[in-house]
């Protein structure tokens, strides 16, 4: 069968087969498959009526929520590009976000107005008549006005469809556009490597607005003809009884949540022989957790996937079946895509020997929005520059060893140290900083800041975390400071992080 050119063919076909076949269940409501086929089109005509035209981006800093698939599709059948924005964000995040995609329009929430308000504000803001606010007083309603006229239009298979934001290696975050066909060969690489069906059913607990739950879970979804159910805030006991109430077969999440699942009574009280597919991905998996996930999941296949938003999510997928001596791999490179591994020279590595993963297929992003600077480095000859270190088996099998970014991964958030850095060398008493991951057994890594600065305080940090909270989101504010007297750093004045990470001296949390 020939597959289909644009995620509104292919999300509209679904719709005509499976008609009256629950598509997405939320906290609040939930919406069949003709439901979602109608109301997306009255958005996107009432888009349309508001002058969206191809190209023109529509941001959106919404949670999880029949909203969220609603204006993905709507998007897609008008061909605007969908900026979906982390709503961890503070006010000048966003603000950059904004300045960088210039949406034409921005929704959100009311829990977000706010900030959001604040952040549209600026010069390069959103016109005050351009933001809707769902359930608020400029509401999102008016977007849902039955009376607006939709004109089908053509959208090409190469046309945009999302500027997703991730860290960046200079301080600011990087759009990567993600076309139709990055996302359609995505869900096909999901499909094949998961063998997925419409007997499949997810719960997302991941936000909507990261490729994992976007891609990997509702659109995913929506392409087999199978059900998403989400919540909005991860939280043990929602989150396992509705697995048990919905028998919920695929479950698919960073492996924090699994951690956290795992400790609650709820959890061990039941039996899930249900499951047939557990994926985890996003950032490394302890051992102890892999053998928990079996333990706990004794009929389903498990699937490390590893990927970025760069990659439109997996780039490599462990198979259905695999021996016992590859579970530390994240699998092979999904059937379209190919992986080179580099090493310092710039040489394709040998069998066993580590270097940067170097990614490419019809999957991966052509740019990031506006950055010529980031474009120039991080592509070459089609291939995505990942920043992880990894190897290859004998048998093509990858495993990630390392990374080459100075980032931190909490809990599958990215956090690019620079970032934080930059924002504590903007206090008056800071004189040097360096922020680093730690190993944590829930997290995965949390972040812990070195500080240089006379003026400081080595046991009470609470101003330096105030002035964080005035530029970052929660999630990268460090949980631990340490003062030190100078950073450790090589002949070249480079920081030494990894003596850092083995100082471990007095901390403050
Ligand atoms: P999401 O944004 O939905 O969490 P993601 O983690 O695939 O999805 P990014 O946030 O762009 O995408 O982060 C990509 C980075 O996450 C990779 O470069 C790698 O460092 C890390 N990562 C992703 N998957 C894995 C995995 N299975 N094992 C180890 N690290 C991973």
């Amino acid at each position: 069968k020939e597959r289909p050119q644009t995620i509104g063919d292919a999300v509209s076909e679904s719709c005509k087969i499976y008609g009256e076949k629950l598509a997405v269940v939320t906290e609040e409501e939930s919406l069949s498959y003709r439901q979602l086929e109608e109301l997306a089109t009255i958005i996107a005509a009432n888009l349309q009526m508001r002058g969206i035209k191809k190209g023109d981006r529509v941001a959106a800093v919404v949670g999880n929520s029949c909203e969220f698939p609603l204006l993905v599709i709507a998007c897609a059948k008008i061909g605007a590009v969908m900026v979906p924005i982390n709503v961890k964000l503070a006010v000048e995040e966003l603000q950059y976000i904004i300045g960088n995609s210039k949406p034409s329009i921005l929704i959100s929430e009311q829990e977000f107005e706010d900030k959001v308000k604040k952040a549209s504000e600026g010069v390069s803001g959103v016109a005050p008549e351009n933001l809707f606010i769902i359930g608020g007083e400029n509401t999102y309603e008016e977007l849902l006005n039955k009376e607006s006229h939709y004109e089908q239009i053509t959208v090409n298979e190469e046309d945009n469809l999302f500027i997703i934001y991730t860290s960046g290696t200079t301080g600011q975050p990087k759009g990567a556009v993600l076309s139709h066909i990055n996302v359609i060969h995505s869900l096909m690489n999901f499909k094949l490597g998961f063998e997925t069906d419409d007997t499949f059913n997810t719960l997302i607990a991941v936000p909507m607005f990261h490729v994992t739950g976007l891609i990997g879970q509702l659109l995913h979804m929506f392409y087999v003809g199978g059900t998403a159910y989400s919540i909005r805030r991860y939280q043990n006991e929602e989150y396992i009884k509705r697995i048990i109430d919905n028998k919920i077969n695929f479950l698919f999440n960073v492996p924090t949540i699994f951690i956290m699942m795992s400790t609650s009574e709820e959890f061990q009280k039941h039996s899930f022989d249900f499951v047939k597919k557990v994926a985890f991905g996003g950032s490394p998996i302890y051992q102890q957790t892999f053998t928990m996930l079996r333990k706990a999941f004794p009929n389903a296949q498990l699937h490390n996937a590893y990927g970025a938003t760069e990659t439109s999510s997996p780039a490599t997928l462990m198979p259905v079946a695999y021996p016992d001596s590859k579970v530390t791999s994240v699998g092979l490179p999904v059937k379209v895509g190919e992986i080179k591994i580099v090493n310092a020279e710039g040489k394709e590595c040998r069998t066993g020997e580590a270097g940067e993963l170097y990614i490419k297929g019809p999957m991966i992003v052509k740019e990031y929005w506006e950055n010529p600077v980031a474009n120039h480095s991080d592509f070459t000859e089609g291939y995505w520059h990942s920043g992880d270190l990894g190897t290859k088996d004998e048998d093509g099998f990858i495993y990630i060893r390392d990374r080459k970014k100075d980032m931190i991964n909490r809990a599958g958030e990215k956090i690019f140290s620079i970032e934080v850095e930059d924002v504590l060398k903007a206090h008056p008493d800071v004189v040097e900083a360096a922020v680093i991951g730690e190993p944590d057994p829930i997290f995965g890594e949390k972040i812990k800041a070195f500080v240089v600065g006379p003026e400081l305080d080595g046991r009470d940090f609470t101003a330096l975390k105030e002035h964080c909270k005035k530029s970052l989101a929660k999630f990268k504010i460090p949980e631990e400071f340490e003062l030190i007297d100078s950073l450790p750093r090589n002949a070249s004045g480079k920081i030494l992080k990894n003596t850092l990470k083995n100082i471990g001296g007095k901390t403050n949390a």
